[in-house]
């Protein structure tokens, strides 16, 4: 029996991700951290996300084992940045975004990676994407391969690391979505993934919710209209 354990932070990525997982695995489990998040909402949202996907086919729902949150405050405390602490969301000389956690997805990695070995899965899914406008240098392929060997020797057991979106814009996220669950799943995601960095669940647009502003928003309602353009042809 196949089983993965998915990154699940709530976001658009991960909730595409969590469905990839449905598809392509025997059993699927979730974890998520609360890191001293500016908003508790992508953390509210999780469970209302994760239910909403599974209900979507029977399948899915017969998959879908148990979640678990890792309190990682002491590390989000350390690595305070925009995310974590009440800082304007800007670039930095270093040519990174403040948004940028240092060592957050290393961290995350070897957390679920111990998690997985405990719950027998031998392989972690996460939304990580180079084509993401921040380049995030921990998020990729060529760190997340070294993660891999890393965990893998470290573990005395092997452990795969996949990312489906490595290599996907935001569009051809919505359009893996849609392949994987039709317009039911695109709806799932609109209505309850969260991505705004500023915790804004006020106002619904057509991309989703969010306050429309930050990066974040920008990215997702830029890949919405991108997808929603070619899907019109
Ligand atoms: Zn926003």
């Amino acid at each position: 029996m196949s089983t993965a354990l998915v990154l699940f932070s709530a976001g658009q990525d991960s909730a595409t991700c969590l469905a990839w997982a449905l598809n392509a695995f025997d059993r699927v489990e979730t974890i998520g951290f609360a890191y001293g998040q500016r908003h508790a909402v992508e953390l509210d949202q999780r469970p209302i996300l994760r239910d909403a996907i599974a209900a979507l086919r029977p399948e899915w729902a017969a998959r879908l084992g148990e979640d678990t949150v890792v309190d990682l405050s002491g590390y989000g405390a350390l690595a305070e940045s925009a995310l974590t602490a009440d800082r304007a969301i800007e670039m930095l000389e270093s040519g990174l975004p403040s948004t940028f956690v240092p060592g957050r997805n290393l961290v995350f990695l070897s957390v679920a990676a111990a998690h997985a070995y405990r719950r027998s899965a031998s392989t972690l899914v996460g939304g990580m994407c180079e084509t993401d406008y921040s380049g995030y240098p921990d998020c990729r392929r060529e760190t997340i391969d070294a993660m891999e060997q890393t965990l893998s020797l470290g573990l005395a057991a092997p452990l795969k690391i996949a990312t489906p979106l490595m290599h996907l814009t935001k569009a051809q996220t919505w359009a893996l979505a849609h392949d994987l669950g039709a317009n039911a799943l695109v709806e799932a995601i609109l209505e309850h993934s969260h991505t705004c960095y500023e915790g804004d669940r006020s106002k619904r647009h057509d991309w989703g919710y969010g306050c429309g502003v930050c990066p974040a928003c920008e990215l997702r309602a830029n890949g919405w209209r991108e997808w929603s353009a070619l899907k019109a042809f």
